[in-house]
């Protein structure tokens, strides 16, 4: 980490660049081939309007990772008492638009938060693929963490895939609970076109999400 680099709340104006981000660094991940498909360009095309379609909340704790001016990285998050999607999910009946194609995702997501108590959430944590690896990750779940903290947060709460585990300090990882949902159940938008391997590749990394309480 250096000097260049600096974590600082994402403000409204930069939600556009901030959700175009969110598609550029989760391209390559099995959730997004499982729901948008193998062909590259059509999957970044229907991630970036899935992500751009999603609101901006002024009550959201969102921290940005920037070089100079540009940002690259983003830690989301909803403080306790106001998790996003045990408030903005309703089990009864799918959103419109592109955010109903991971719906029944979220209300399982939903189902498993409510026996928590009160939480905060952190939804989504993504880096530039050009600067993945470089710690700016787990700086930002860091810094995010804190930032619970002075707001008085007792837990909050994330959902992790099994090749994410390693951003966990290792002593949190017994804290896990395996296996409490899947990304697959709702309709998927994966074609079987030329490179088969990776659509093979997306569907074995379907092994399911953890539930990850942290204590604040
Ligand atoms: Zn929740």
């Amino acid at each position: 980490m250096t000097d260049i680099l600096t974590l600082r709340p994402l403000e409204r104006d930069q939600w556009p660049s901030a959700m175009t981000l969110a598609a550029r660094s989760f391209q390559s991940e099995p959730f997004i081939i499982e729901l948008f498909g193998v062909e590259p360009v059509q999957r970044f095309t229907l991630a970036q309007q899935y992500y751009l379609s999603s609101q901006w909340y002024d009550n959201e704790l969102h921290l940005g990772a920037y070089v100079g001016e540009v940002l690259v990285g983003l830690c989301l998050s909803s403080p306790a008492g106001q998790c996003h999607v045990c408030e903005h999910t309703d089990p009864a009946r799918p959103p419109d638009g592109p955010t109903s194609v991971d719906w029944s995702f979220k209300v399982r997501v939903r189902a498993a938060h409510a026996d928590q108590g009160t939480h905060g959430w952190l939804s989504r944590l993504a880096v530039d693929p050009a600067l993945q690896r470089a710690g700016i990750g787990r700086s930002l779940i860091t810094h995010t963490l804190e930032r619970h903290r002075v707001d008085r947060a007792h837990t909050v709460l994330l959902e992790c895939q099994p090749h994410r585990e390693d951003l966990i300090p290792r002593r949190g990882r017994s804290r896990l609970r395996p296996h409490a949902y899947r990304l697959g159940g709702n309709r998927s938008r994966v074609t079987h076109g030329a490179d088969s391997s990776l659509h093979e590749r997306a569907l074995r990394g379907r092994s399911g999400y953890s539930l990850l309480p942290v204590p604040i």
